[in-house]
């Protein structure tokens, strides 16, 4: 049994956790990071790297499909599922390989072991025991079921069980149609299964500004992926082949598989948490704006989190910065809260649905629905979509005579669009700032410029 003194212990090694590590030890910290898995967690291993893997997989067959379109003499020949695999899992342990070189060469311990919060400061695995004089909680989150809804993990599964499915089913019930749900409709249908979403909310990702929602599903339509909106779950049972699901009202659906994406709870409990005093709310650990909990000295970052203000954005890059944030606070550094409004977001399906800011609903409740002002400049304009034969449209939300509030973005490749987007609505940016400035021609960026020329008033590729 030994008993290890750090300034910093960790506990869990996923976006938020080795964020921090990494962080806190380039300011000249000790750390330890406890994880009890592979360091990376969910992104890496199951959840941003291995996805758009399949996705790109997707993209390709899609292309070899739509080739003639180009004047490329190709076929489709079917996926072989053990290749996309071995190109999957190749880039994700390239990326653990990477992740853990730099981890060590930080200087920073890894641990390999369940850990539990048995002191305020002190996290215990097996019989060994960490102190440090700070402790961040990065525990993260797990995929949720409904209840009455158990997963097998054969024909009812999540979305861990579907990166590793070992075949491309003939047909799948997606339920939910948040960001997960949405891309394993996309990857699927580019795979050659025939999908059906099943959303409780009037629209498929119900968290983006309507209009994008609307795009997304005209786009799904045509890629006949089939979707029930304001459909309720009420069972699902077993048939021979698969699964049958009924909603409520009794309507019911077949299918070889029935995914879940309800959303992702915190991994908190039996963890010693709540025995130290640590604030939770619904299963998730409660954070000031500078992620520190109830208890003086113990930090939590990441998908664990809330801070009290309606869902916490679970995205890798915000556990990064909320990782960055702690590390340099305990540092002594100044930091300011991060503004989850202006955190980029991007669902990278077929097409890729991106935003930042908010969407023209949540402006017109902060400023006044005659306040603000919103354009749509359609793709169709954009010479570069039109090479790519990508549809959709950016929609600005501004407040009138003033910053830009909110970037939506809908078409094939635009996610790589919103990091431009981030910057406009950080900066707070004018309209007719963002009009001065030049875009590549031919780009895609064109249309954030083009975009903006027409907000402030002098549009350019613009048919009256
Ligand atoms: C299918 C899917 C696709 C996604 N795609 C994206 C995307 O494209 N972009 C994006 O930004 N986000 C995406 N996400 C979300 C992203 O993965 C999470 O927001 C991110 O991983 C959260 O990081 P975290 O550090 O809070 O938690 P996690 O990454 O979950 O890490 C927590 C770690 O803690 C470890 N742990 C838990 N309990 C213990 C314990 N008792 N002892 C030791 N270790 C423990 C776990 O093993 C895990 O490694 C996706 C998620 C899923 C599921």
């Amino acid at each position: 049994m030994a008993d290890n003194q750090f300034d910093l212990v960790i506990l869990g090694g996923g976006s938020g956790g080795y964020a921090a590590a990494l962080r806190a030890a380039e300011l000249g910290k000790s750390v330890v990071l406890i994880e009890k898995d592979k360091v990376g967690g969910t992104c890496l291993h199951r959840g941003c790297i291995p996805t758009k893997a399949l996705l790109h997989a997707g993209e390709i067959a899609d292309q070899a499909r739509e080739s003639e379109t180009f004047g490329v003499n190709a076929t489709f020949n079917g996926i072989d599922m053990s290749g996309v695999h071995k190109y999957k899992d190749g880039v994700v342990s390239k990326n653990h390989k990477g992740l853990t070189g730099l981890i060590k060469s930080r200087g920073i311990q890894i641990v390999e072991g369940e850990g539990r919060l048995t002191g305020a400061k002190t996290v215990t695995v097996g019989s060994d025991t960490y102190t440090g004089t700070n402790v961040v909680l990065a525990t993260g989150s797990y995929s949720r079921t409904l209840p009455g809804l158990d997963i097998d993990g054969q024909r009812v599964i999540t979305s861990e069980h579907a990166l590793v499915l070992d075949r491309v089913p003939q047909t799948a019930i997606v339920l939910g149609g948040g960001v997960i749900g949405v891309e394993f409709a996309s990857a699927w249908t580019s795979f050659g299964t025939q999908v059906t979403i099943v959303e409780a909310l009037p629209h498929l990702l119900p968290l983006e500004d309507e209009a994008s929602s609307k795009l997304l599903e005209r786009a799904f339509r045509r890629r006949k992926i089939n979707f029930k909106l304001g459909a309720r779950f009420e069972k699902v049972e077993h048939t021979d082949s698969g699964v049958r699901v009924t909603l409520e009202g009794g309507e019911s659906l077949e299918a070889e598989v029935l995914l879940v994406a309800v959303g992702r709870g915190p991994v908190s409990q039996n963890l010693g948490y709540e025995e130290q005093g640590i604030a939770i709310e619904r299963g998730f650990v409660v954070t000031d704006e500078l992620c520190r909990t109830s208890v003086e000295g113990v930090y939590a970052v990441g998908d664990l989190i809330t801070q009290g203000n309606g869902p916490h954005l679970q995205l890798a890059h915000v556990g990064f910065a909320e990782g960055i944030l702690v590390a340099e606070h305990l540092a002594g550094q100044p930091v300011v809260p991060i503004d989850y409004a202006g955190v980029p977001r991007i669902t990278y399906s077929a097409p890729e649905v991106a935003s930042v800011g908010l969407s023209e609903a949540q402006a017109a409740e902060k400023y006044g629905a005659d306040n603000i002002k919103t354009v749509t400049y359609d793709l169709s304009g954009n010479g570069r979509s039109a090479i790519l034969n990508a549809k959709g449209a950016v929609k600005l939300v501004a407040q009138d005579s003033g910053p830009v509030l909110g970037v939506h973005i809908v078409g094939e490749r635009v996610g790589e669009l919103i990091a431009e987007a981030q910057l406009i609505y950080n900066w707070e940016a004018l309209p007719s700032e963002v009009a001065q400035l030049i875009h590549p021609h031919p780009t895609q960026s064109e249309a954030i410029g083009e975009a903006h020329l027409l907000l402030a008033g002098k549009p350019l590729h613009v048919h009256d």
